[in-house]
This record gives C-alpha cells, sequence and structure tokens, in this order.
C-alpha cells in the first residue's frame, strides 16, 4: 500500500481517515497498521461487533495485525455527511448490507458508489438483501460503481462489459 501511495504521490499524512466498507481480512487487514502511522480508522456503528471475529480468520504467517479500540472514530450514518464535509468529501455512507450484513459504501454526491464487494446486481437475483441496496443506491443517485475488486462500471453496465 505505500508503494503504490508513493507512486502516487499521495503521502500517508494526507489521509486523513481510513474507512473499511467491511471487516474482512482483504479488506481491512491493514487497519491497525494504518492507525499506527497516524490515520485514524472511521468505524461505522453497525461494524464495531465485526472487528474482533476478523482475527478468528486469519492463520500466524498473514501477519494480521489485531485492530485495537485506540484510534477508531466510530459514527452513525446519520453523522457520515456532515464528517465527510469536515475533510471536504461531499457525499455520505450508506448501509449496503448484500454480502456481510455489516458493508458499508460511500457514495459521493457525483453519483460514484465505492461498494467494497457487494456482489453485482446482475448476479444477485437470489440475494434478495443486496438487491434491496441496490435500490437503495439507485435511489440515492448512484450512477457509477467502484467495486472492492474492480474494474469501475457504470450502474447499468453488466459486469465484465
Ligand atoms: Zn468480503
Amino acid at each position: 500500500m505505500k508503494a503504490n501511495l508513493a507512486r502516487m504521490d499521495v503521502p500517508l499524512r494526507e489521509i486523513r481517515y481510513a474507512l473499511a466498507t467491511h471487516y474482512h481480512i482483504d479488506h481491512a487487514g491493514l487497519a491497525e497498521e494504518l492507525k499506527r502511522e497516524g490515520v485514524p480508522l472511521l468505524v461505522l456503528d453497525v461494524q464495531v461487533d465485526a472487528i474482533p471475529i476478523m482475527k478468528t480468520w486469519t492463520k500466524p504467517e498473514d501477519n494480521y495485525v489485531d485492530i485495537t479500540d485506540e484510534g477508531n472514530v466510530i459514527i452513525s450514518f446519520g453523522q457520515s455527511r456532515q464528517l465527510l464535509s469536515e475533510i471536504g468529501i461531499a457525499g455520505e455512507i450508506l448501509h449496503t448490507p448484500g454480502h456481510s450484513d455489516h458493508c458499508v459504501s460511500l457514495l459521493l454526491d457525483d453519483g460514484s458508489a465505492f461498494t467494497g464487494d457487494l456482489p453485482p446486481e446482475a448476479y444477485a437475483f437470489d440475494n434478495p438483501v443486496a438487491l434491496v441496496t441496490w435500490r437503495l443506491l439507485r435511489a440515492r443517485g448512484a450512477n457509477r460503481v467502484y467495486p472492492a475488486h474492480g474494474p469501475i462500471r457504470s450502474i447499468d453496465a453488466a459486469p465484465g462489459s
């Protein structure tokens, strides 16, 4: 991550918060190490209970550093717009279950939605929770989707197209 930030010319100290869409190891595994580098962890209240469970899915060779409570900034969804505006981001954080119950998405006012591992709508026919989430995202103005594992696409484009 440090190498990627250096390549993009983003100093770590300019990152005001880290936000994990959900607490699975490939999405939040660096959180404690980021906090130690001075990046507070923004946690939505629905995510709190998922944090300690994460370590049960790791093996010693993963070198996972367990997330402590220290340096966590816990907020509700209703507080997200205000907090984001304080750091110059126009948008909100939404509860977007469908991959896990504690999944959240960052939705910017320009329609960009960072959806983590939310299954693509076209593949979610057997996942009513995800379908409700997609309806919410559309109703709130999402038009461009940034899934955690890519690629970026229009909300109406079929995945892979
Ligand atoms: Zn996941």
